[in-house]
């Protein structure tokens, strides 16, 4: 399926690689990346990982976390000179360059050959090798099958097996959305065998809230949740007061947007965010509905058909009088998307 001898080719003799990943890091996106660097360190070669922005401090146990570089604007010239000397840069966890900030600009204009891995749809044809695969449950699930075509299976140690266990828990809802395939339970088999201490990694992520997030996520159903039954959505609006009163770190609101799905008879569940330079926005779908069309159509955002985002520049209040405003063109759509 893939050019698997093209890029054991790129990576014959050992080369200055850096690996991006997209804005916000998330378990997949981080857990990818550094799972990967893990094992091209294991072949010899120079790896810098480089993430546009901070990400949830529940992520950084994994290995390899205190050498990522983070971009901020201080260290642009040294982000830059890292990008334009990297000889292969590898780009995980997300299919379009506008994802990476302006880190998307300089990566665009490289000399190092660009390799895709990633599992969102229509990616952007940037890259000089592809792996590009929306089947894939998480893009952890496919650094793992490229480490194993390649024929390395062996050097998927704990500390990368780890990384890539995040990636695909998260990203699969724990093993219970449906992109949780055969491929999937084989690959935890293989990492439980190696000695992954899974239900550990599940606490790291999911029990390591301070007490205030957990106020906040009360604060937020109560207060914050918006219920169109006759859509079957539901929504929370979180202004940039809300997110101040309880301190909100990065990260803190992340799985927020699935509690609102999780209401009965509900198919669509958006979080809509006043972040400080965009109004953010997460969705999240069960059936056929596709909020990466939505994503797309309305609000300058992708990702996959059930989990999407989006942005805004408009007010918060605009922003969620714009989304109440598109709900009833989908009123048929979402009555026939089945809660299966
Ligand atoms: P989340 O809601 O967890 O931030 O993101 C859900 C999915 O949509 C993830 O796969 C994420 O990469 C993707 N996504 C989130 N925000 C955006 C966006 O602004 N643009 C695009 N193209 N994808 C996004
Ligand atoms: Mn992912």
């Amino acid at each position: 399926m893939y050019d698997i001898n093209a890029l054991k080719e790129l990576l014959r003799e050992p080369k200055e690689v850096m690996i991006t990943t997209h804005h916000k890091p998330d378990a997949d996106a981080l857990g990818s990346s550094l799972g990967l660097a893990g094992y091209l360190k294991k072949l010899g070669h120079r790896v810098t990982v480089i993430t546009p922005s901070d990400y949830p401090s529940f992520l950084a146990w994994m290995e390899g976390n205190e050498e990522v570089l983070v971009y901020s604007e201080k260290n642009d010239a040294l982000v830059r000179r890292i990008v334009g000397e990297s000889q292969v840069i590898f780009c995980l966890d997300f299919s379009s360059l506008s994802r990476i900030n302006e880190m998307g600009d300089y990566i665009r204009e490289a000399k190092g050959t660009k390799v895709l891995i990633d599992h969102h749809l229509q990616p952007e044809a940037f890259a000089d090798l592809n792996f590009s695969n929306p089947q894939a449950a998480a893009t952890a699930e496919l650094v793992y099958d490229i480490i194993k075509a390649m024929g390395d299976g062996d050097k998927i140690d704990t500390g990368i097996g780890e990384c890539l266990y995040a990636g695909i828990m998260t990203d699969t809802g724990s093993f219970r959305h449906p992109s949780t395939s055969k491929n999937v339970h084989l690959i935890i088999a293989d990492l439980l065998h190696i000695g992954v201490n899974t239900s550990n990694i599940h606490r790291l992520i999911y029990d390591s809230s301070s007490e205030l997030r957990l106020r906040f996520l009360g604060f937020a159903l109560k207060d914050r949740l918006v219920v169109r039954h006759e859509y079957r959505t539901a929504y929370i609006a979180i202004s940039a007061e809300d997110l101040k009163a309880y301190d909100s770190k990065t990260g803190d609101t992340e799985g927020l947007v699935n509690f609102a799905l999780s209401i009965e008879g509900i198919v669509f569940a958006a979080v809509i965010i006043d972040r400080s330079q965009a109004v953010k926005m997460s969705f999240r779908s069960v059936g056929d509905f596709s909020v990466n069309d939505f994503a797309r159509a309305h609000f300058n955002g992708g990702g996959h058909r059930n989990a999407a985002g989006g942005m805004s520049i408009d007010t918060l209040e605009n922003t969620v009088a714009k989304f109440e405003s598109l709900l009833p063109q989908y009123k048929d759509s979402l009555n026939a998307s089945i809660k299966k």
